[in-house]
């Protein structure tokens, strides 16, 4: 840290320091750029690293995970926010037409794989978790009853009565077609608006467009869920209104029977899987008790939270001996392990569960959209970009050109990530972050 407050670039690298934002692992770039002109060849700007603060440019690391990087993700989480909300209410280049459009929440869940403790409110009291009288005793000794009220932080919740009874396998198998049977559930509301219309799907295609912003939500016991928001739109997207016939009434219908109907087959293991039983679909209005506001902010929230907050690992693992290593509780170190275990069969290779362990199976994204659904993460980003350059031009840092006129070269080199001990603490004073926690497990 002295070092660093020392050195005669300081200003320049602190400077630096809050144009990431705050990031904890930024990403080092090593490269120029220099700008000609197209006519004349001349040189009318350059721009090295080689004069920077220890020779390269520090960027944000843009992650979407807040464990890795609470500055970037909280950037994600804003982004995804406005995305949602411009799809549902208009802005960001869509018009506010969309307004008008039916659109729903719907929450898709998973089967249940065993009985988890959980904790359970009715009008503010905490009931006991599976209160049952005569309870079975399973083969493995254990009576399949808890009377605990558990707490909002208990560690126990999610974790199973008898994990020796639990399908651990059923659990990590419905993450990993999860993405797929998202697929072929949209593709039945296609399939039911083309019956209801007596078009054909090509038809329909030319008349409705059904758009879709959706994410992955990991519950305590370690499946994926989704939240959704899914639109009714005319052919070009947002900016047609859909047909007459394709009402918010429909769409429930659809949703309804597509959640019932759609299935994934393993066929090696002769396993299906289905969406669980806990369908919940509401009409996401304007000024109703589900507001495009709140769907938002609840879709934005999920986007930054990957499988860490049920208490698995942010990072891959490979084999149960590098599993061993680290400190976690036995229904997250199963599922993992028993994703490793079917990673290894020959049959089960295209779900890449061994690859996406830590995740528990899931290897999906954990926010999409559909193409026509609103802006995109990029566009905005863009926006963004295009804002911190007229600030460089405004402090005079880059010479205003036209665009037309001047060719760009650029040669950008990664040159590693990250900032030392001292210069994180640095960084977070400099950028009102936490520091991260000393002497803990680095990255
Ligand atoms: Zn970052
Ligand atoms: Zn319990
Ligand atoms: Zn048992």
């Amino acid at each position: 840290m002295i070092a660093r407050l020392n050195r005669p670039d300081y200003d320049r690298w602190a400077c630096q320091i809050k144009r990431t934002g705050g990031c904890r692992q930024p990403i080092h770039l090593r490269g120029k750029v220099e700008h000609y002109d197209r006519a004349t060849g001349q040189l009318l700007h350059s721009y090295t690293t080689r004069t920077e603060p220890d020779g390269i440019l520090r960027v944000p690391c843009k992650t979407r995970r807040a464990s890795r990087c609470p500055a970037c993700a909280e950037t994600y989480r804003a982004d995804t926010y406005q995305l949602v909300r411009a799809g549902l209410a208009g802005g960001k280049g869509v018009p506010e037409t969309v307004s008008t459009h039916p659109a729903l929440f719907v929450t898709l869940t998973a089967p249940s794989f065993g009985s988890v403790h959980v904790r359970r409110e009715k009008n503010g009291k905490v009931l006991p978790c599976h209160a049952r009288r005569n309870a079975a005793t399973c083969p493995h000794g254990r009576v399949m009853s808890c009377t605990a009220r558990h707490a909002t932080d208990d560690p126990h919740l999610g974790e199973p009565l008898c994990p020796d009874c639990y399908d651990y396998e059923g659990s990590v198998l419905f993450n990993a077609v999860s993405p797929e049977l998202w697929r072929r559930f949209t593709e039945s509301l296609r399939r039911r608006f083309a019956r209801i219309s007596g078009l054909t799907l090509k038809e329909l295609r030319e008349r409705l467009t059904i758009s879709f912003a959706k994410v992955a939500e990991y519950q305590r016991r370690g499946v994926v869920h989704f939240h959704a928001v899914i639109r009714l739109d005319g052919p070009t997207g947002p900016t047609s209104p859909p047909p007459a016939w394709a009402t918010a009434e429909a769409l429930e219908q659809a949703v309804q029977h597509a959640a019932g109907v759609v299935t994934v087959e393993i066929a090696p293991l002769a396993r299906t899987f289905r969406w669980g039983t806990q369908l919940d679909v509401r009409q996401i209005t304007m000024d109703g008790e589900l507001t495009e506001q709140a769907v938002a902010a609840y879709i934005a929230k999920y986007a930054t939270k990957a499988a860490e907050c049920v208490g698995t690992l942010d990072r891959r693992v490979h084999t149960l001996d590098e599993l061993a290593l680290h400190p976690l509780r036995d229904h997250a170190r199963r599922l993992i392990a028993t994703c490793l275990h079917l990673g290894a069969r020959e049959d089960l290779a295209d779900l890449r569960l061994t690859q996406w362990a830590h995740m528990l199976g899931f290897r999906g994204h954990f926010s999409t959209k559909s193409r026509r659904y609103s802006t995109t993460l990029g566009a905005l980003r863009a926006a963004r970009q295009d804002h911190m350059r007229a600030e460089e031009l405004t402090t005079g840092r880059l010479p205003l050109f036209d665009e037309d006129t001047v060719l760009v070269i650029a040669h950008w080199q990664y040159a590693g990530k990250g900032l030392s001990l001292g210069d994180q603490l640095l960084a977070a004073a400099l950028t009102g972050q936490h520091a991260p926690h000393l002497g803990g497990p680095h990255d």
